[in-house]
């Protein structure tokens, strides 16, 4: 008896894959970082919260404040200054 199993599963008779790899000007990867934004990772000891704080304008000091009680906080950038990145503020 006619065991004609319809055959499916054969779909993928011309797939059509019309790549258009036109290299026109692919967009120019963008400096994620562009004047790099200076900042020190604190870590606020008063209320143990980590936080960064950015540099002032003038770039002699990093500036900032605790995120849960405002405190402020002033790292001046001095001569031969810190070449670390991380304080912890008390
Ligand atoms: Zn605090």
């Amino acid at each position: 008896m006619g065991d004609l199993i319809a055959g499916r599963g054969c779909g993928m008779a011309g797939e059509h894959v019309d790549l258009t790899s036109e290299a026109s000007g692919r967009p120019a990867p963008q400096p994620t970082e562009r004047e790099q934004q200076k900042f020190l990772g604190v870590t606020f000891a008063c209320c143990d919260v980590y936080a960064r704080i950015y540099q002032n304008r003038e770039q002699t000091a990093y500036v900032g404040a605790c995120p849960r009680c405002s405190k402020p906080l002033h790292i001046g950038i001095g001569p031969g200054g810190t070449s670390s990145r991380f304080f912890t503020a008390y």
